[in-house]
């Protein structure tokens, strides 16, 4: 069993609380990623399953076991940090064979288990190099090697792959989720990117201001936040959050069961925020027109929504083009103040209606893919 739990942790340091409350029940020999902006309290999280950090509120099990009191070593993890930590003395074997010279395993056994651990991560050419003459991948390849060497039960990694260029944080962490696969370990990992995120875990705790905000598989994390900070945090560009009204959106027809949900909207007071994603705004287009008419829609079909956008920016990513656009005042439940929109449309798309800047333009949606939260908590009610 490779379980752990972590029960009611906070940490404040003086009278700040940088975690509260923290609830996280690992199954066995899971992958969980936890993700969250700078300062949202990750590493505090990580050090403290480390046993790095002593005084905090609540318990840690592992395996059903409180481990509190166990110091760092005796707690059967290895730590992987964004800076590597090799010993610059050392050679690329002697930094591997460390934690197993510290076990006191015999010198023959010790060379067996680096040169395993060297092959599965590319090192054989370099164990009789120093870490000044390695690139920061190979570093990093190390401080990973050194990491598995010890077989822990729990992996700890924080911000990992964040001193890498971009072409190779995305094949080590590639490389990390095998490793992951041909081990017996629960892994924690630390990030603050939202594509390894999604990418690795198998469940991710999405943090803010030292709070767990949603603690699901990629899968829910997408198509269902719990909440705005959810919501904006995963996807790019971020799920577009507008300001509405229950009566605007009865009098736009924005939302599928708007009237089965409408006594408990009113309990909202009116005020709402809309979440769409902006790569579920389409454009008018003759190929999407035809699909909707082959499948026996008319325009007025209840499913489709849509806002009119005077569009402020285009951006051509080449396979992707981004339109930004306001909310037409007739289209806004705050004309005074209008929210922007942004679409992620596909380069065929664009193509054919070629938006410009100043432009009237229908951005068109199924209903059924627009989130409502509750405007004051930030919370999902639909
Ligand atoms: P993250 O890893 O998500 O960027 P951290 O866990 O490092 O966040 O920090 C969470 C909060 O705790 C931040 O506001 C940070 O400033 C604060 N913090 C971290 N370490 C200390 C410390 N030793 N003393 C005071 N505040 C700290
Ligand atoms: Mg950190």
């Amino acid at each position: 069993m490779v379980q752990i739990s972590l029960n009611n942790i906070s940490k404040s340091y003086d009278s700040n609380k940088v975690i509260e409350a923290i609830n996280l029940s690992s199954k066995d020999r899971e992958f969980i990623v936890l993700v969250g902006p700078s300062g949202s309290g990750k590493s505090t999280i990580i050090r403290i399953i480390a046993g790095l950090e002593k005084d905090f509120e609540g318990d840690i099990r592992f395996a059903g076991e409180l481990i509190n009191e166990l110091e760092p070593k005796d707690r059967n993890l290895s730590m992987v940090f964004q800076n590597y930590a090799l010993y610059p003395h050392k050679t690329v074997f002697e930094n591997i064979a460390f934690p197993l010279k510290i076990k006191g395993l015999k010198a023959n056994e010790i060379k067996d288990k680096v040169q395993k651990v060297a092959q599965k991560l590319s090192l054989q050419d370099l164990l009789t190099r120093k870490p000044a003459q390695l690139s920061g991948g190979q570093k990093q390849r190390v401080a990973l090697a050194r990491a598995l060497v010890k077989e822990p039960k729990l992996f700890l990694m924080d911000e990992p792959l964040s001193n890498l260029d971009a072409k190779l944080r995305a094949s080590t962490r590639q490389e990390i989720r095998r490793l992951y696969l041909e081990h017996d370990s629960t892994f924690i990992y630390v990030t603050h990117d939202q594509i390894e995120a999604m990418s690795l875990g198998d469940r991710i705790a999405i943090l803010d201001k030292g709070r767990i905000q949603q603690f699901d598989s990629p899968e829910n994390i997408y198509h269902n936040p719990a909440n705005t900070f959810v919501a904006s945090f995963i996807g790019s560009p971020p799920c577009n959050l507008l300001n509405f009204t229950v009566e605007k959106i009865m009098e736009l027809n924005l939302f599928e069961s708007i009237h089965s949900g409408a006594g408990l909207l009113k309990a909202q007071e009116g005020n709402l925020t809309i979440g769409i994603r902006p790569e579920y705004l389409k454009l008018r287009t003759k190929l999407l027109m035809g699909i909707l008419a082959d499948a026996g829609f008319s325009e007025e079909d209840t499913r489709l929504g849509v806002f009119e956008v005077i569009v402020t920016n285009v951006e051509n990513l080449g396979e992707l083009v981004l339109i930004h656009g306001r909310l037409s005042p007739e289209y806004s439940a705050h004309p005074d103040n209008l929210d922007m929109v942004v679409a992620k449309v596909n380069n065929q798309d664009f193509n054919e209606l070629r938006p410009i800047i100043g432009q009237k333009l229908e951005l068109l949606f199924d209903r059924s893919t627009i989130y409502l939260f509750d405007k004051q908590s930030k919370q999902r009610i639909s």
